[in-house]
């Protein structure tokens, strides 16, 4: 990392989700021991669009849960003042037909930043342990277009400041088919119309496809439309906080990118780096 560059992680869960470990606490002194002057818990939201109080223990936390993960954000909040930024952040699946309920669950609480996701494709998970045979029986090409119409929409809703992992059927190796590309065009589109921003995350490097989200040539496209980003790593532990920051710092640079952004009460500000 850049001496005296400003530095912050926008996509961190914790181990309410179910498949994260560590205490909250823990991540935040990581984030402090790498010099971050901010780290924004982003945990999964609970999964309103599935009938259930508890439909999935293993992907996110209960609704009971919620007010609970916010509190424990503005503890340590206040704890850490003067010393990094913790922000309250929300990571919130966009499922299509029930933006009314996502828009009620945002209206609770005074989010800094929301994050807008597609994890949940024809029916199910696209990026779930598992999931991976679904290109197989269903069709590649299929899910990749349906994701992207998908993330269209979220952008599109405007109910949230950042896309995450653009590409993220890629995770188990199943790269988009070229035919795919009107649709990713669309979805690129549909983000710098919106005015949304998106996430260069490290965490694809983590996957089986070895290679940040988004790729190097759709972030070129997404760059190149003025889509603004920001940095993160899709934290599940400590370790992770701000993992292969010097690699997505560098593809962003490649891919034309001169600036990133942070969130206060969903306001953005800009950072050169
Ligand atoms: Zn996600
Ligand atoms: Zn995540």
């Amino acid at each position: 990392m850049r001496q005296g560059a400003y530095q912050t992680d926008y996509h961190v869960h914790t181990g309410r989700c179910g498949h994260a470990g560590g205490e909250m606490r823990e991540y935040v002194l990581a984030a402090l021991a790498r010099g971050l002057a901010e780290i924004a818990f982003t945990d999964h939201i609970p999964l309103y669009f599935l009938p259930g109080e508890d439909p999935d223990p293993t992907i996110a936390m209960t609704r009971a849960e919620l007010p609970d993960y916010v509190e424990e954000v503005r503890v340590l909040e206040e704890e850490f003042a003067g010393r990094i930024d913790v922000l309250l952040g929300l990571e919130a699946d966009y499922a299509e037909g029930h933006e009314a309920a996502l828009e009620e669950i945002l209206r609770v609480h005074d989010w800094d930043v929301v994050l807008g996701s597609v994890h949940w494709v024809a029916g199910g998970w696209i990026d779930a342990p598992g999931s991976a045979k679904r290109h197989g029986t269903e069709g590649s090409e299929n899910l990749w277009r349906e994701y992207y119409r998908l993330l269209a929409k979220a952008a599109r809703s405007g109910l949230f400041d950042v896309l995450t992992h653009f590409d993220l059927p890629k995770k188990f190796g199943h790269r988009m088919p070229a035919d795919v590309t009107d649709a990713e065009d669309a979805a690129v589109a549909a983000a710098r119309d919106a005015g949304v921003a998106i996430e260069v995350s490290s965490a694809g490097l983590r996957k089986a496809v070895g290679e940040e989200y988004p790729a190097p040539p759709l972030l070129r496209k997404l760059v190149g439309a003025g889509v603004p980003i920001v940095f993160s790593s899709d934290a599940h532990a400590p370790a992770e906080v701000a993992w292969g920051r010097e690699k997505i710092e560098a593809a962003a640079h490649a891919a034309g990118a001169g600036e990133h952004l942070s969130f206060r009460k969903r306001k953005r500000r800009r950072h050169p780096f």
